[in-house]
């Protein structure tokens, strides 16, 4: 990096950003002088592509694992300054713009940047004070009207700390990607995660992490929630028992609060999305052209609580088919038909958190389903399908995490009769590091579920999928250990889907 090139460009732009601060005092004792060390110890991070824009993210945090939370800065608010070029080395700057950090924010940068072009790759970098981060690359999102030829992306998730080391994400970051969509359990709470210092404190330990840095140093990141960046199986304002008693609800609120809050000042998320409290709109969409539609779902915020706690399955409650249960709410569920609705996209996609085809795990006579999962709202699954069924909604993708497994399913209008027209696909992606302790459950329950066409619980890694007009192919690339410096990904199977036969056939 060069930064004699960053301060003499940015050196004109004083009277420009003392009018952006916007009465804010800046902690001018903190901006000019040295910070007790590098101030972008967390990385730096991209996202939300859109065709003139992106967001691009960093947190001041010189000391990322201080006890406080406040990553080793003083209260006080603090100048920071980014800018956006067209080449590695910063000679075409093409935007530049200033932010102040708020330590009430935990210094967190959420830098909306607008006016770049579409289906363009760019590099952005920070400045505090004399410290320049490290360099970012990311990309927009194709015109909406282009009709781009190929997309190309990666599906990750659930990524339990084992150490600092991902492998996965290092191999991850060498892929030639348009961007990564993460469907939750982004950080795992502990026993003592309490408080808003807490939670900022688990968000930096991951950040520190070099593989999880250079995976979102190198392309743009479109994430949402699953539980863990609260509390196993939250739902809505329910607090899981988890062998003891569960928080109250009135304790229930102030810890999801606090998540939010940590979630938000350490995603490159909008400002829009900035929590109100327990409240954070985190459901989104995201258009690449008319190739493909994203629909970023939050199944957590508004579902109805689970029926049944048994794990990693229970017996079918009946009342998990009743018609007012949710997973997703109503508002999200009327805001999400409304888009397919009106959607011109060659590929409908989900982005979301929990599997959602029909899993009997009981291979005898009886039913033994995973209540957390759309199983235990099967009314919203059976809306959703007949949805894009009766709409002929064009190619229908739902992308999954959570359950630690890479799984190839059919999504059929009868789960019952595997001759019944297939609706959707179903791809689910394996864990970045977690482990997958109910591999063997699912393995023995397979073949009794025959609309399920791969399911493996055994390896850790990624999905990388690739898009376009006529074929989606999803290649699940693995490792062989979590947390391995050298260990290559390689790719386990790869299946495809070809434009208008829902259902993923293996290459
Ligand atoms: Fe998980
Ligand atoms: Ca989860």
């Amino acid at each position: 990096m060069n930064r004699r090139n960053f301060l003499s460009l940015s050196g004109a732009g004083a009277a420009a950003f003392a009018l952006a601060v916007n009465g804010y005092t800046e902690n001018r004792a903190w901006a000019s002088t040295a910070f007790p060390s590098y101030p972008f110890a967390l990385g730096v991070a991209s996202g939300e592509p859109a065709p003139d824009g992106v967001v691009l993210w960093t947190r001041l945090a010189p000391e990322p694992l201080d006890p406080e939370g406040r990553g080793g800065m003083p209260s006080g608010n603090v100048r920071v300054e980014w800018e956006v070029a067209e080449d590695e080395s910063f000679t075409r700057v093409v935007r530049r713009g200033s932010e102040v950090t708020l330590s009430e924010l935990g210094h967190s940068v959420h830098a909306e940047v607008t006016g770049l072009s579409p289906a363009r790759e760019y590099f952005y970098r920070f400045r505090a004070g004399s410290e320049i981060s490290p360099v970012g690359r990311t990309k927009t999102a194709p015109a909406r009207t282009a009709s781009p030829q190929s997309l190309s992306f990666a599906l990750a998730s659930c990524q339990a700390w084992v150490g600092g080391r991902y492998a996965a994400y290092r191999n991850l970051a060498a892929e030639d990607l348009d961007l990564v969509v993460h469907v939750g359990d982004y950080i795992y709470e502990e026993r003592n995660t309490e408080k808003l210092a807490d939670f900022r404190r688990l968000h930096s330990e991951y950040k520190t992490s070099p593989d999880l840095q250079a995976a979102h140093a190198a392309f743009p990141f479109v994430v949402t929630f699953d539980d863990h960046e609260i509390e196993n199986n939250w739902a809505d304002k329910i607090s899981q028992p988890d062998g003891e008693a569960s928080n109250s609800p009135e304790r229930f609120v102030e810890l999801r609060a606090a998540a939010f809050q940590a979630y938000w000042e350490n995603m490159p998320l909008r400002r829009d999305a900035r929590p109100e409290g327990p409240d954070m709109r985190l459901y989104r969409r995201l258009q690449f052209g008319r190739l493909a539609q994203f629909d970023v779902l939050d199944t957590r915020q508004y579902r109805d609580d689970q029926l049944q706690e048994g794990f990693p399955s229970a017996p079918l409650d009946p009342r998990a088919v009743d018609s007012s249960r949710t997973l997703t709410g109503d508002n999200q569920e009327r805001w999400l038909f409304n888009g397919l609705e009106k959607s011109t996209a060659r590929w409908n996609i989900l982005a979301q958190q929990t599997i959602m085809t029909q899993f009997d795990y009981d291979t005898g006579p009886g039913v033994a389903v995973n209540h957390d999962q759309w199983d235990g709202y099967a009314a919203s699954r059976a809306r959703y399908l007949d949805f894009v069924s009766r709409n002929d909604v064009s190619n229908p993708v739902v992308l999954s995490g959570d359950w630690h497994s890479a799984w190839v399913n059919d999504l059929k209008s009868d789960f019952g009769d595997a001759a019944s027209k297939t609706l959707a696909t179903e791809f689910v992606s394996t864990s970045i590091s977690s482990g997958c302790g109910w591999a063997g459950a699912v393995a023995a329950a397979v073949s009794h579920n025959p609309h399920v066409k791969f399911a493996d619980g055994s390896k850790r890694g990624y999905t990388r999928c690739t898009v376009t007009p006529e074929t989606w192919r999803s290649d699940f690339r693995i490792v062989t250990s979590a947390a391995d410096t050298a260990d290559p990904a390689t790719t386990q199977n790869s299946w495809v889907v070809r434009n208008g036969r829902p259902g993923a056939q293996q290459v």
